[in-house]
């Protein structure tokens, strides 16, 4: 059993349910920190497409692979795309802003020549009068007064500076379709031939976005699964239909408060995993959780609340990203948010209950129901499940039981995504009909069930194919 063999035996009650994925980084760059990451609590690990190169991502693949291998738990490898994120390009010194004074953006022009400011972006075929622009993290606004021969004339809305390379955010603007740019389709070409589970894709606005990026990916003939991200007002409007699209949402908090407002993010948030719940797509809430971390080996008390809520409000993941990319304390920061998830979740009733989508009951949805009722019913130790595709163990998830879930997959990639779902433990076993049993034999050999328990099993008369299962079985262990 690759990935049973040496799994922890912590007892199945005392593993988080609540999942975290770290960003790997200049900070976390080799194998004996990727292998500490993994063993302080990292159940996926993100590689940001913003920065880096190909050469270091293809090394940080293998080590985190090898890592996982040593610690004996798969982890999921996620591609986060840059999207359209549009910057300013690169000019001299500092540019003063004034309140009500004119501003010009010229598509990579050289601002000393010709004065307006150079962005990596073709701007002026995509915004339109009266639309704003916000720059540098959203200290400088901005609205468009005029667009003509490929140059943008916005008007500041506040006093402020700019910097080159500082990030520009559109949240008025319709990209029509145009998200994925050609970095993001190079960058995809290369992800197709890596050991990868999951692809982020940023700047998500509507349900389309994902369907595109779903028939780019079957064209790589990639079994990767989507993230979308939340980050821009369009995807905020258009969330259901996205949620129901996308494999796991993440709540991209760091340009979702620029591109709407930061007192909407907590809101938005619970929204969203509340929507994640009722469809079964898996949440992340990610940026900023532990940020004062990166300079500091200790939390504030308003970020060790943060994580708190999310667990408390039912987020499948938690995210680091700068905290463990280029912050001073990584391992630290995994370690925090590990506790917080542990003590949070053994002190709170789960009260957090599945919302259900009551008009689209499904075989698979009632399915689903029927297991964890009658497991609930046995005072069941562990339900165990068999998954081909993992959409069976996405379910029953979702509907967040207080009883341990053991997936049981026949692919690795399958096994490495359901790492990141709420509660999910996976185990990697070859199609067969004993499947379930094989691994619950395994858990009470390593002393994690023991004899009396009771173990509720899902499976389908026909391993190995997406969407037979049809059995249920209660076992009680001899
Ligand atoms: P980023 O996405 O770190 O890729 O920008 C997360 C966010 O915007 O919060
Ligand atoms: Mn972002």
């Amino acid at each position: 059993m690759a990935q049973t063999i040496k799994a922890p035996s912590v007892p199945l009650k005392q593993f988080k349910r609540t999942k975290i994925v770290a960003t790997v980084g200049p900070s976390t760059d080799s194998y004996e920190l990727v292998l500490s990451m993994i063993k302080a609590g990292a159940n996926g690990i993100r590689l940001n497409f913003s920065h880096g190169t190909n050469e270091e991502r293809t090394r940080q693949i293998k080590w985190i692979r090898k890592a996982s291998a040593e610690a004996g738990k798969p982890v999921a490898i996620i591609q986060d795309l840059q999207g359209p994120k549009i910057r300013l390009g690169d000019f001299d010194g500092i540019v003063n802003v004034k309140k009500g004074k004119g501003l010009t953006f010229g598509y990579q022009t050289d601002y000393a020549v010709t004065g307006h400011l150079p962005t990596q972006y073709d701007l002026s075929k995509k915004v339109k009068r009266g639309e704003r622009i916000h720059l540098y993290d959203g200290k400088v606004r901005t609205v468009v007064t005029s667009v003509s021969k490929g140059v943008v004339h916005v008007e500041a809305e506040n006093d402020g500076i700019l910097i080159k390379r500082k990030g520009m955010n559109l949240p008025d603007t319709n990209f029509e379709g145009d998200i994925i740019t050609p970095k993001d389709r190079a960058d995809l070409v290369y992800g197709s031939a890596q050991d990868i589970d999951y692809v982020a894709l940023s700047f998500v606005q509507t349900a389309d976005d994902i369907e595109r990026l779903r028939t780019l990916l079957r064209s790589m003939n990639s079994t990767v699964k989507i993230i979308a991200k939340i980050e821009t007002k369009a995807a905020v409007d258009n969330i259901e239909e996205i949620v129901q699209a996308s494999d796991v949402v993440m709540i991209a908090r760091g340009d979702l408060a620029v591109e709407t407002a930061s007192e909407s993010v907590p809101i938005v948030q619970r929204q969203i995993v509340g929507l994640g719940l009722r469809h079964a797509t898996p949440t992340i809430v990610a940026t900023q959780m532990l940020a004062s971390m990166s300079d500091s080996p200790e939390a504030t008390r308003a970020e060790v609340s943060d994580v708190a809520t999310a667990v408390i409000v039912g987020a499948d993941c938690v995210m680091l990203s700068d905290e463990t990319a280029s912050g001073h304390y990584p391992i630290n920061a995994i370690k925090t948010m590990k506790q917080i998830i542990l003590y949070t979740e053994s002190h709170m009733p789960l009260t957090v209950s599945f919302l259900g989508n009551d008009e689209v009951t499904s075989r698979q949805t009632s399915i689903s129901k029927a297991v964890i009722n009658l497991a609930e019913d046995v005072k069941a130790r562990a339900i165990v499940v068999e998954t081909k595709s993992g959409a069976t163990a996405v379910q029953l998830a979702a509907r967040r039981t207080s009883i341990p879930l053991i997936a049981v997959a026949s692919e690795e990639r399958v096994a490495q995504q359901l790492t990141i779902v709420y509660d999910v433990k996976s185990y990697v076993q070859p199609v067969s009909h004993h499947s379930a049993v094989k691994v619950t034999d395994w858990l009470q050999k390593n002393k994690l069930l023991k004899k009396g328990d009771v173990v509720v099993t899902a499976s389908g008369r026909h391993p190995g194919v997406v969407g037979t299962t049809d059995t249920i079985k209660v076992r009680v262990l001899e």
